[in-house]
């Protein structure tokens, strides 16, 4: 059959349906290109719905608030720790960095804190960002990515955390991202892994994401912006894929951008990822021990009253020395 939109990636317009409902229940048609495998929300929304949703909706839907609460910024701070420990390596030279999807500033606050770099963030949400400067006075600009003045060829290093699903032209996002980033700069991208098996088959799709990539799609996405992809790594649930991508290398021309076999392996993984199977995996016991031991957790750190950037200076201490990561203060 025959999508609304032809396909971001390769350009196909031959797709397959993959499903109808979202996680809620709620109707959601997402369709997976029979050529390169990348599959998306089929229609997508439009872009002036899109806008409002993220400047206006977006967090208070998802999270139920406007503003994000300590037991946010401690499992948002607790988060930016580790992904700052893994990309410790490319910190040796004080780069410029640029968060995009910043959300309540805790990445370039700890980034800053821990680095000592010149970290700026990008932040959609008005809630959200103005929280993340007047919190931590964090260099966040309140826009979206295609409409902030930001200096071209000047980051060393871009991240791009859970917002690439969200965009709805993800192959002008990395290109705007390429035309950013110094010669020899790095961009770190991670999303929701579309071949996860980890979650409910009932909890695979939410409005907001747009878009679904494995490996393969996210690497040619980086390819076709001129990037080239260093490496691609799991979370240890499989629920998350993150590609390192850097501008070096020589940019990649191609007739056609369909990877082949692909969109059968991921339309055989979510064939097969169904109920009664799922509950003889370890995953949904896994899942379940995971939020319980979390909240209990966050219960006993969250006991005493204080300020988002005291809160984060204390879990930064706590959490440097077995993460390697320096914490002077
Ligand atoms: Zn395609």
């Amino acid at each position: 059959m025959k999508a609304h939109h032809p396909c971001n990636l390769c350009g196909g317009e031959e797709v397959s349906p993959l499903a109808t409902r979202d996680r809620a229940g709620r109707a959601l048609r997402t369709v997976l290109c029979n050529g390169c495998g990348l599959a998306w929300t089929d229609p997508l929304p439009n872009a002036a719905a899109l806008h409002h949703y993220y400047s206006r909706e977006y967090r208070a839907d998802y999270k139920g608030v406007r503003e994000p609460q300590p037991r946010h910024i401690l499992r948002a701070g607790t988060v930016a720790l580790e992904r700052l420990a893994r990309l410790r390596p490319l910190f040796t030279s004080r780069p410029p960095l640029l968060d995009v999807g910043a959300g309540g500033g805790e990445f370039v606050y700890l980034a800053r804190r821990l680095t000592g770099c010149d970290v700026w963030g990008v932040e959609p949400n008005e809630g959200y960002g103005d929280w993340a400067r007047r919190a931590y006075g964090a260099h966040v600009m309140v826009s979206a990515l295609a409409d902030a003045p930001l200096p071209v060829r000047h980051f060393r290093l871009v991240t791009l955390f859970h917002v690439l699903e969200h965009m709805p032209d993800p192959a002008a996002t990395l290109a705007r991202i390429a035309g950013l980033l110094a010669p020899g700069g790095h961009l770190v991208v991670e999303v929701p892994n579309a071949e996860a098996v980890c979650q409910s088959p009932w909890g695979m799709y939410h409005s907001a994401h747009l878009y679904h990539f494995n490996a393969a799609t996210l690497e040619q996405a980086g390819l076709r912006a001129g990037l080239q992809p260093v490496s691609t790594r799991l979370s240890s649930d499989g629920g998350n894929l993150e590609v390192l991508f850097t501008t070096a290398g020589r940019v990649t021309q191609r007739s056609s951008w369909a990877i082949p076999g692909n969109a059968a392996r991921v339309a055989a993984i979510r064939a097969a990822h169904r109920w009664p199977r799922h509950a003889l995996t370890p995953h949904p016991y896994a899942r379940a021990l995971r939020k319980l031991t979390r909240c209990s957790h966050e219960t006993l750190q969250l006991a005493a009253s204080e300020s988002p950037a005291a809160l984060l200076d204390r879990l930064a201490r706590a959490r440097a020395p077995s993460l390697r990561l320096a914490f002077a203060a």
